[in-house]
């Protein structure tokens, strides 16, 4: 059985993974970690360091928010228990600074996105950038998401700019009436990227490519927050036999 603990347990993504976690019968949730306690039937401590100075742990799941996962993780790492992190925000450069503290060879696994979908999305745009002088990345979240672009939009920027040897049209270039700045998006890695935030949505993306006369729309959409489960329990297997930093579910999908 392999002893998990989840870090942010009381969020929405947290609640998600304790389900799925006790669900699966290689595995065994040991406890949760979580700001505001929780009154679950597991145990549920307010800080990490009580979570590893009391518990034995093999996989720390991270889904807490953008200004907190980096301390959880250079904690975690440095008592030699691997990370599975779904909480966005990270730089490359900032994991692989985190991941270099890790001790006894655990492995930081940052998936930006835990959807088979959304991992073909990317992959797809990839495979499409070279062949359109312009792309573009609309994504769409629930209005309570505290970080904006999303980390899949990022990293779906970046596998564009991977995939072709151009920017798209800067936005802003054109003339933006007065008030209206900003209304073309913001720029990453030479692609423009747009954020909807709005009831309704959990999350969704579209990549749109555009050259003479044609467009191509990749969409990916997730409907329920179970879309990221069985990628979440992918990554809790797979990390046990391997170290370092690790971005991205294809590698494990492929
Ligand atoms: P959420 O509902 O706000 O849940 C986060 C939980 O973590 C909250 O209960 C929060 O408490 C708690 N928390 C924050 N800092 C903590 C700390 N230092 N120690 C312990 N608990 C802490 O957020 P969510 O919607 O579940 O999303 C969580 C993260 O996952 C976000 O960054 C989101 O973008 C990301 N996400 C990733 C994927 C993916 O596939 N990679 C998919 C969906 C979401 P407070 O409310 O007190 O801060």
């Amino acid at each position: 059985m392999i002893k998990v603990a989840v870090i942010g347990c009381a969020g929405r993504m947290g609640q998600a993974t304790v389900g799925a976690v006790q669900a699966a019968e290689d595995m065994e949730l040991i406890c949760g970690i979580d700001a505001h306690g929780t009154d679950a039937e597991f145990p549920v401590y307010t800080k990490l360091e009580s979570a590893l100075a009391s518990e034995e742990l093999e996989v720390l799941v991270d889904f807490t928010q953008p200004d907190a996962v980096a301390a959880n993780l250079k904690t975690a790492l440095a008592a030699g228990v691997n990370c599975v992190v779904g909480t966005t925000g990270l730089k490359q450069e900032e994991l692989e600074t985190i991941a270099a503290g890790a001790i006894n060879g655990a492995c930081l696994f940052y998936a930006p996105n835990f959807t088979t979908g959304a991992v073909l999305m990317m992959e797809f745009a990839k495979v499409a950038a070279p062949y359109f002088p312009e792309a573009e990345i609309i994504e769409y979240h629930h209005c309570n998401k505290k970080d904006a672009p999303s980390g899949t939009a990022v990293r779906t920027a970046q596998l564009i700019s991977e995939g072709r040897d151009f920017k798209s049209s800067a936005p802003g270039k054109e003339t933006e009436i007065a008030g209206g700045e900003g209304s073309r998006g913001a720029e990453m890695f030479g692609v423009p990227l747009h954020a909807v935030r709005s009831m309704g949505y959990v999350a969704s993306q579209e990549v749109i490519f555009g050259s003479l006369g044609q467009t191509l729309t990749i969409r990916h959409d997730s409907w329920d927050r179970n879309s990221y489960m069985p990628g979440v329990l992918l990554g809790i297997r797979s990390v046990l036999d391997r170290d370092g930093l690790i971005v991205g579910l294809e590698n494990f999908l492929i």
